[in-house]
C-alpha cells in the first residue's frame, strides 16, 4: 500500500522518494532471487504467467534461430506456452510435442528421443496446473543440456508450493505469476540464467536491464515479494493440506460411484485434487457447486469460456465424455476440514440429481441391471 501513496516515487527518477522506490524495487528482486537459489540479476518483473511464458519461449527460440529451428514442450503445457508455441509454428519453426503417461508425467526417455542437433529449446512445466502432477525437470534439463539446448520450466503452480530452487533443477529459464500465490493479479516474473540468449522483450528505456522496457510496477513486485516469503513459509503445513485434500478425495471416491481421480496421485501439489465423474457434465456441476458456496473448476480456469475438453485431461488419455465430467478442487493453507466435510455432504446429491436426468446414465444402469438379474 505504500507505494500507491507516500512512496509513489518512480523507480527511474533522481529525486528521493524515487530512490526509495528503486530500492524497494532492488530489495523485492534480491528476496524473490533468494527465495528461487537464483542472483539479483536474473529475475525479471513481468506483467503476468503469460508473459513470462511467451518471453521465454519466443524470446529464446529467436535469438537462437541460426543455430536451428526444433522446439520441444509437451502436449499438457498451459495455453499460454502451447500457443506461443504455435505462433512460432506459423513463422517456420518445428515443434515435437511430448507425449503425457496416463499419471499425468512427461517422461524423460521421450525427450531423449525426440532431442535432435537443431533443437534449441525444450519447455516443459514444473507442474501441471489442471492435474498438479509435477514433472521430472532436473533430468530434463539434464538432458536438454546434453543436447546444448536451452531449459525453460513453466513453474507457475509450483513456485510456493514445493520446493523451487533453479540450480537444483538446473534450468535456464523459470516462469513464475504472482496471483496463483495470494499477490495480486498482473505481476509475474521470468528468470533468466546469466548467459542465455534472449531477445529483448519491449525496447524503450533501459528498465529490467534493457531487456524489458516500461516504468516498473513497484507496489506488484514488492507485493509479490511478500507473497513468496510468506508461500515459503507455508510450505510446512503442506501435510495438512494434502491431507485434507486426500480425506475430500477418498469421501467423494467412497460416496459417487463412476469416479476416478486423474493423475499421479503422489507425485502432486498438495492442494490439487481433479475428479471425474461419468454421466454428468463439469459446467453443470460448477454451476451447482457455485449455487452452494463451492468455488471450483473444470479444466483451467483461463478456459472456462470454451466448452472443448480439456487437453490435459485427453493428453493422459481420457476419453472426451469422461475429460467433460471432470472437476477440480484447489485447496490452500486457508480451508478447512469443515470446509472439506460441506463439499462431502453437497456433491454427492448433486451428481446424482444430474445423473437422474441423464439419459445415459439411464440406460447404462439399466443394461446393468439386465447383466446382474441374468447372472
Ligand atoms: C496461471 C498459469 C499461467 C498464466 O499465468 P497468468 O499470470 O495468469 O498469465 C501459466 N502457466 C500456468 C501453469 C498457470 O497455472
Amino acid at each position: 500500500m505504500p507505494f500507491f501513496g507516500e512512496l509513489y516515487g518512480n523507480p527511474s527518477s533522481a529525486y528521493s522518494i524515487g530512490a526509495q522506490a528503486a530500492e524497494a524495487l532492488a530489495e523485492a528482486r534480491k528476496t524473490i532471487a533468494s527465495l528461487l537459489g537464483a542472483k539479483s540479476g536474473e529475475i525479471y518483473f513481468t506483467a503476468s504467467g503469460s508473459e513470462a511464458d511467451n518471453w521465454a519461449i519466443k524470446g529464446a527460440a529467436q535469438a537462437l534461430r541460426e543455430k536451428g529451428r526444433h522446439l520441444i514442450t509437451s502436449k499438457f503445457e498451459h495455453h499460454a506456452v502451447l500457443h506461443a508455441m504455435e505462433s512460432l509454428e506459423r513463422d517456420g519453426f518445428e515443434v515435437t510435442y511430448l507425449d503425457v503417461n496416463e499419471n499425468g508425467i512427461v517422461d524423460p526417455a521421450a525427450l531423449e528421443k525426440a532431442i535432435r542437433p537443431d533443437t534449441t529449446l525444450v519447455a516443459v512445466m514444473l507442474a501441471n496446473n489442471e492435474i498438479g502432477t509435477i514433472q521430472p525437470i532436473a533430468e530434463i534439463a539434464e538432458i536438454a543440456h546434453r543436447h546444448k539446448a536451452v531449459c525453460f520450466t513453466d513453474a507457475v503452480q509450483a513456485v510456493g508450493n514445493i520446493p523451487v530452487n533453479v540450480k537444483d533443477l538446473g534450468v535456464d529459464m523459470l516462469a513464475l505469476s504472482g496471483h496463483k500465490i495470494h499477490a495480486p493479479k498482473g505481476i509475474g516474473v521470468l528468470y533468466i540464467k546469466t548467459g542465455t540468449r534472449v531477445r529483448t522483450l519491449i525496447d524503450g528505456g533501459g528498465q529490467e536491464r534493457g531487456r524489458r522496457g516500461g516504468t516498473e510496477n513497484v507496489a506488484f513486485a514488492a507485493a509479490l515479494a511478500k507473497a513468496l516469503s510468506i508461500a515459503v513459509e507455508r510450505m510446512e503445513d503442506n501435510a495438512r493440506v494434502a491431507a485434507l485434500r486426500d480425506r475430500l478425495a477418498d469421501g467423494l471416491l467412497a460416496r459417487i460411484p463412476y469416479a476416478r481421480i486423474n493423475g499421479d496421485r503422489e507425485k502432486r501439489l498438495c492442494g490439487n485434487l481433479n475428479i471425474s465423474f461419468e454421466f454428468v457434465e463439469g459446467e453443470s456441476l460448477l454451476l451447482w457447486l457455485d449455487k452452494n458456496g463451492i468455488c471450483a473448476s473444470t479444466g483451467s480456469a483461463c478456459n472456462s469460456a470454451s466448452l472443448e475438453p480439456s487437453h490435459v485431461l485427453l493428453s493422459i488419455g481420457l476419453p472426451a465424455e469422461k475429460a467433460h465430467g471432470s472437476l477440480r478442487f484447489t485447496l490452500s493453507h486457508e480451508n478447512t476440514e469443515e470446509d472439506v466435510d460441506y463439499i462431502l455432504d453437497t456433491l454427492p446429491g448433486i451428481v446424482q440429481r444430474l445423473r437422474d436426468m441423464s439419459p445415459l446414465y439411464n440406460s447404462s444402469m439399466a443394461r446393468i441391471a439386465d447383466v446382474a438379474v441374468r447372472g
